[in-house]
């Protein structure tokens, strides 16, 4: 499946819990501001949008899932890229923050739903 780099982002797309196996689309991984995590941050492939997830290091009951055990200090400097391959294991959930159309009260994400795995990931630039 191949889609055009600067596809719009589809405001319009309904919510729909999608899960879209590996994409082939580009990440980047930066620190957090704050050095306490990693932002992983691309285009959804579903809708398009901007999104970025971040992981922190370490922190109970944030609701990030898997990465727990790195995160829980199993390795206080984590090597960059055991962490990139760490987050090629994760499943990544669409959080570009636009409230798609249909988006349940409880959704975990402001997003269209959809859901992937990262094929690409690449050091992105310090922030
Ligand atoms: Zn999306
Ligand atoms: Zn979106």
């Amino acid at each position: 499946m191949t889609q055009p780099p600067n596809a719009a982002h589809h405001f319009d797309l309904a919510y729909a819990e999608e899960d879209m196996g590996r994409t082939a689309t580009a990440f980047t991984h930066t620190a957090s501001t704050d050095r306490q995590g990693l932002v992983v941050a691309g285009k959804c492939p579903r809708c398009h949008g901007q999104t970025s997830t971040e992981y922190r290091h370490g922190a109970p009951g944030t609701g990030t899932k898997g990465l727990r055990s790195w995160l829980a200090g199993k390795q206080p400097e984590p090597d960059p890229v055991e962490d990139a391959g760490q987050l090629l294991q994760e499943t990544h959930f669409c959080e570009c923050g636009h409230p798609h159309p249909n988006l349940p009260q409880d959704a975990p994400f402001i997003g269209c739903g959809a859901s992937w795995r990262i094929e690409v990931l690449n050091r992105g630039e310090a922030g």
